[in-house]
């Protein structure tokens, strides 16, 4: 495949934006080459400015569990898109998509709209401080939380892909408030929370981590920490940015059977659109403005369009009782052809998954936390990676990351898949 006019397209980029792109981890510099410029995409499929079709992994990093261009979800946008783009006053259509979200979620009375997952968790932590009256956080190696100052100590996905997962602009003052501990090491949190007496106001964890590939919690963990939680006053703040909606209708709290005190969403409650959320039970959730003293706004907050499109998205999830299963099957089917052949080929690898997540590591050895996700051969990455590409798999373009099976993905794609994750892996 040829990707002549992408990196065309990319150069006149680069003149006008930073890196040519949005968002750091678009630009390819972990893999080499140039990004692939995207014209446009359908279920499974995207299609690219040289005319090329690539089976998409990547699905915008999560919100397009059910293929692009879902068909009642872009319906919704249209019709809302005539009656108006954004009022800044309130919408019935605010109380729906909220009322649903509540009915899906366990555990929370409450949730409160913003424009993306970092905002999200942002203003999570920020009600946990205020509702706590405690300074500091514990957030662990390798989960990414958006890119607000407290988060940006060891994140992972894109920060760490780009070498800064502590970035400058952070203050000290800030950096000092978050504690790192070591993910699925419960050890570790305890003596931090020791050291800390009463100054801990949150917890915040991926509950299944996606930002250092896929890492599902080892046993013991999350209850763990919801009893450690529980017993030092501390929040524990569940980011679903990544699992909600998506490992089951009300995310790793359902999944697990766990309670959070503080959820985050963005990416599948957003349709694709630019959504995040936060929510908790009433005596939390009633601390933040107007209500009470912890402010948090915006002007594009419960936007119509992204609350049509999310709404569509959240209906079709709630009343499609075997979509979850669905997705893990297709999941659970790809990781076994792909282990089948890495096998057989004699590659080195490790393989993760849990419902429709999955990542492929190049070690031998289980990829549990950040320091075990970063001994994966990040060469032979790149092969992978590049060589998927010249098949027509598009996976992210890091080593960090997770895949995102689609309902939109059928058996014969994940064959295809699997064929071309065979040819390649007998090059390297
Ligand atoms: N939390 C998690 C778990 C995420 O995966 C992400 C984004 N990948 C975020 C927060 C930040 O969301 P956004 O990019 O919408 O700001």
């Amino acid at each position: 495949m040829r990707y002549q006019r992408s990196s065309q397209l990319f150069a006149e980029a680069e003149k006008v934006i930073p890196g040519g792109v949005n968002s750091p981890v678009r630009a390819f510099k972990a893999v080499g080459g140039t990004p692939i410029f995207v014209e446009r995409a359908k279920g499974a499929y995207l299609y690219d400015a040289d005319g090329n079709r690539l089976i998409d992994y990547i699905n915008s990093w999560g919100p397009m569990i059910l293929g692009h261009a879902f068909e009642p979800v872009v319906q919704a946008v249209i019709e809302k898109a005539k009656l108006g783009t954004s009022f800044g006053m309130p919408t019935e259509l605010e109380t729906q998509i909220a009322a649903l979200a509540v009915q899906m979620v366990p555990n929370v009375d409450k949730i409160r709209f913003v424009n993306s997952g970092t905002e999200a968790c942002m203003s999570a932590v920020r009600l946990a401080r205020g509702y706590t009256k405690r300074d500091k956080i514990i957030k662990f190696a390798g989960c990414y939380h958006g890119h607000s100052d407290s988060f940006l100590i060891q994140a992972g996905s894109g920060a760490v892909t780009f070498g800064s997962p502590n970035s400058p602009g952070v203050t000290a003052g800030t950096a000092k408030d978050t504690l790192l501990a070591t993910y699925n090491d419960l050890t570790n949190v305890e003596t931090l929370i020791k050291a800390n007496p009463n100054e801990i106001a949150a917890i915040i964890l991926e509950p299944v981590a996606g930002n250092m590939g896929c890492i599902p919690p080892q046993k013991d963990f999350l209850e763990g920490l919801r009893t450690l939680c529980t017993a030092h006053g501390i929040l524990l703040i569940f980011d679903e940015v990544m699992t909600g909606f998506r490992l089951a209708k009300g995310g790793v709290q359902e999944l697990f059977g766990i309670q959070a005190d503080l959820v985050c969403f963005g990416k599948v409650i957003g349709g694709g659109l630019p959504v995040g959320a936060f929510a908790a039970r009433n005596e939390i959730m009633d601390y933040l403005a107007p209500l009470g003293p912890v402010y948090q706004a915006g002007t594009l907050s419960g936007n119509p369009l992204a609350m049509a499109a999310g709404l569509a998205m959240l209906q079709t999830l709630n009343n499609d009782a075997a979509i979850f299963d669905r997705l893990a099957q297709k999941t659970a089917y790809l990781r076994a052809g792909i282990e089948k052949v890495l096998t057989a080929n004699q590659v080195v690898f490790t393989t993760n998954s849990i419902g429709s997540m999955i990542s492929v590591h190049f070690d031998a050895n289980p990829v549990v936390d950040f320091q075990s996700a970063a001994k994966g051969d990040n060469a032979t990455f790149k092969k992978f990676f590049h060589g998927l590409l010249q098949e027509g798999v598009y996976i992210a373009p890091s080593a960090y990351e997770t895949w995102f099976i689609t309902d939109a993905l059928t058996y014969e794609d994940l064959d295809f898949t699997i064929a071309a994750v065979d040819k390649v892996s007998k090059t390297f």
